[in-house]
């Protein structure tokens, strides 16, 4: 063993100098190549309407060389599991991602899915001892790692679960969702304003922070509140640890641990009402901004104690400073050449991306859905951000095609998805936030989206050597989001659901994921049949899997039969329609080691009809099952039928099969390097 040899193995051992630490075949020269894009939820009919328009040229041009087909989703038409479905060419089943949320049957408790997490330790509650950890839950073998034991170089960029990222062999993977932010959600934002009532301060439904400012003489002091102190956390961990009772001391200890779990930074806020303008300082930064104005990316650092300091960055927009002022900031994005774990593969990518390119948009949920659905910033706030998220990703993805260190590159935009989410209104004229004026200045979002998509498009053709096979494609398509389904409420109704007493009312995200709620509320475990949870799930509440099950395993079916007959006939009491075009059960769809987890009935609902956030929250409001979807969030995909939601494909080849699916990619692109496709394999090749 040389010299350098051993002192790579030695980095290996220590866990650092990632680069050489892959083992096995090294990189052979392959000289096909192959390029997939992939514009999440990119909706045939919008794209198959702007191509023949001719505002989608390149898309229309890859088309005419090979083919445009319709590509079926996964069971459950939600980006996470399609996108799994895609990476390892297989049923949820052998995945095991079937939702965004996943939970506990012992307790009934969702965590938002994807990732396990490992607490840090410290010693004398001072000395970081143990790194805290994140695993993906995901199982089955994505293709580009099976790939790369063959010596096919992959890149992979920003692809939906792929954090924390695998170790791959002759490939870089960039993390994309679900990697969080400084506070591990998926996206917490902030808004200050001098128009903010006491009533509306505190945590929003979908994961705002929302503070009022006084000001004193043009200056306010508020404060951004930052990631939960770990070194907090652990003590109130060790606390907890020592049972159900505890004592005064204890209790008291407590207390005071929760009111300081929070690292929060001071902000102070000059306000130049004449000029309209503020400059904010924060965290030694002083920055001016004009209303209406974004500012670039501002580092953070937040101290838990001398040794544990995290590392963040924010972009701050001046919503308004006339006659009130309004702060909004972004999520605090993990620093790419500084993150809290690694968000790449090799490790070092990430932060070797920022000396070509500079800071980058790092959060996996890129695009501010939320503060434009709870009203905090406008659409052409909404949109400019969208657009420069969009341009980030693409940016990465130029510079790694010209990079050429591939055989087959992946990457994917989730711009065109969130734009449908919030701009449907304006497709969709019978949607409740339809509104001609707003219609007239913002109609063509998603149309923008699609061309900036398609220019893209033009671009990585150009760039790419002659004979690469380059697929675009979606992991699922849109529908209109009208009204919303209480399927819990339905549940209580039709006596599946018991609830002790008066029922709760709302519920917030950030109660739900940051602990200080109590979800399921007053539900009656022993009495309950079955339960609704996450985008269109149905569960039975057995005996012996669920932890205060009633269903007995001999009455199973029955139960299934009996809910998927109802569910069928469910119809809009205003229409008559019915709300299902398709409802499936979970041994006629999954199989595979993860079938345990499978929902026991997943809705297929019809265009127009999606499950209430309050289902997804857990929890029962009273009243109706149906009721109009008022916010912004207008467009949907989760939990409707799969059968009436697919995605595009666009190949500049053409197919040997009609009817493609998600699950048909990752073998296509194994057989098209020679590689052997593993037996667990769902899909076909589609070549
Ligand atoms: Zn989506």
């Amino acid at each position: 063993m040389g010299a350098s040899r051993a002192i790579a193995v030695a980095a290996c051992l220590l866990g650092v100098g990632v680069g050489s630490c892959q083992q096995g075949r090294p990189a052979q020269r392959y000289s096909q190549k192959m390029v997939i894009l992939g514009f999440d939820g990119m909706e045939p009919t919008l794209t198959e309407q702007w191509m023949a328009e001719g505002r989608l040229p390149n898309m229309a041009g890859l088309a005419a060389q090979g083919g445009y087909y319709r590509l079926e989703t996964s069971h459950s038409p939600e980006s996470p599991t399609s996108w799994a479905s895609f990476a390892t060419g297989s049923n949820a089943g052998k995945h095991n991602i079937f939702d965004f949320l996943v939970r506990d049957v012992r307790t009934y408790l969702p965590d938002l899915g994807i990732v396990k997490k490992t607490m840090p330790e410290f010693f004398l509650d001072f000395v970081p001892i143990k790194m805290p950890k994140v695993t993906s839950i995901r199982g089955g073998t994505s293709f580009w790692v099976t790939a790369g034991r063959h010596g096919v170089r992959s890149s992979i960029l920003t692809v939906p679960v792929t954090f924390p990222p695998e170790d791959v062999e002759n490939g870089e993977i960039l993390s994309g969702l679900p990697l969080p932010d400084i506070r591990a959600t998926i996206g917490t934002f902030y808004y200050f304003a001098t128009d903010l009532s006491r009533y509306e301060e505190g945590n929003t439904e979908m994961g705002g922070i929302l503070k009022r400012l006084v000001m004193d003489r043009g200056v306010a002091r508020t404060e951004l509140v930052g990631p939960q102190n770990p070194i907090i956390k652990a003590r109130q961990r060790k606390i907890l640890a020592k049972g159900p009772s505890l004592s005064d001391a204890d209790r008291a200890e407590l207390a005071g641990l929760t009111a300081r779990e929070d690292i929060r930074l001071p902000v102070t806020i000059h306000w130049n009402r004449p000029e309209r303008r503020a400059t904010i300082e924060i965290g030694g930064h002083s920055i001016g901004l004009a209303e209406g104005e974004w500012s670039k990316w501002i580092t953070l650092e937040f101290k838990a104690n001398l040794l544990v300091r995290m590392q963040g960055m924010v972009q701050l927009f001046l919503v308004r400073a006339d006659h009130e002022l309004q702060l909004y900031v972004s999520p605090v994005n993990w620093r790419p050449d500084k993150p809290l774990l690694p968000m790449s593969s090799p490790s070092g990518f990430s932060a070797d991306l920022v000396d070509r390119l500079g800071l980058y948009r790092t959060l996996g949920w890129a695009e501010a859905t939320w503060p434009l659905n709870e009203d905090r910033i406008d659409d052409k706030a909404f949109m400019d951000d969208l657009l420069a998220a969009f341009d980030d990703r693409a940016n990465v993805l130029l510079h790694r095609l010209d990079a050429r260190k591939w055989d087959v590159l992946v990457w994917v935009s989730e711009a065109t998805d969130r734009v449908q989410h919030m701009m449907w209104r304006f497709v969709d004229k019978t949607h409740p936030m339809y509104d001609q004026a707003e219609a007239a200045r913002f109609g063509d979002s998603i149309l923008r989206v699609y061309q900036r998509a398609d220019r893209l498009v033009g671009e990585v053709l150009e760039r790419v050597e002659p004979g690469t096979r380059v697929i675009v494609m979606s992991d699922h398509g849109f529908h209109s989001f009208r009204q919303a389904v209480n399927l819990n409420t339905w549940l209580v109704n039709e006596g599946f659901l018991a609830i002790r007493g008066r029922r709760a009312e709302m519920k917030s995200m950030n109660e739900m994921f940051l602990g200080s709620g109590e979800f399921w509320e007053k539900v009656d475990w022993p009495r309950t049949k079955a339960y609704a949870m996450g985008l269109g799930q149905v569960f039975i509440n057995l005996k012996g899997r669920e932890g205060q099950g009633a269903v007995d395993p001999a009455d199973y079916k029955a139960v299934v039969d009996d809910l998927v007959a109802r569910l069928r006939a469910l119809t809009d009491p205003k229409t008559g329609r019915a709300i299902m075009s398709g409802v499936y059960k979970r041994d006629d769809i999954y199989s595979g080691p993860f079938f345990d987890n499978a929902p026991d009935i997943q809705t297929g609902m019809a265009d127009g009809y999606r499950v209430s956030w309050q289902t997804t929250l857990g929890g029962s409001p009273p009243g109706e099952i149906l009721y109009p979807n008022l916010r912004k969030w207008s467009g949907d995909h989760c939990g409707f039928d799969y059968k009436t939601i697919p995605g595009i494909l666009i190949s500049n080849h053409p197919l040997a099969e009609a009817h493609p699916r998600v699950i048909d990619l990752a073998p296509t692109v194994l057989q098209y390097f020679g590689v052997p496709i593993p037996a667990e394999v769902d899909g076909k090749p589609l070549f």
